[in-house]
């Protein structure tokens, strides 16, 4: 699919909407002592292994693609998820 690089959606520092730049999200390294990675290691990494419960077996094929648009006024940064899975997504210049 194709996405516009330039969106006109809501800023909620604005309180309207204006125009924003969108950029391909990218998810930072876990944090080494955060309580999520801990319970992850106590869950899956510790004692005689076993088969902690909840595991997904299927792994999913494609991703929902995520953007950070970034408001061209304020330039405040919105986390922005398209909720629809895809298997190609590229960003494309629009003129306007
Ligand atoms: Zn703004």
């Amino acid at each position: 699919m194709k996405v516009p690089n330039q969106q006109n959606i809501y800023c909620p520092k604005c309180d309207k909407h204006t125009e924003h730049k969108l950029k391909l999200f990218k998810a930072g390294k876990a944090r080494a002592l955060s309580i999520g990675t801990r319970s992850n290691i106590r869950k899956h990494k510790k004692g005689y292994g076993g088969k902690a419960k909840h595991t997904a077996t299927v792994k999913k094929q494609n991703k929902k693609p995520a953007y950070i648009a970034e408001c061209m006024v304020c330039s405040r940064k919105v986390y922005l998820i398209i909720p629809k899975r895809m298997k190609k997504t590229e960003l494309v210049a629009v003129s306007r």
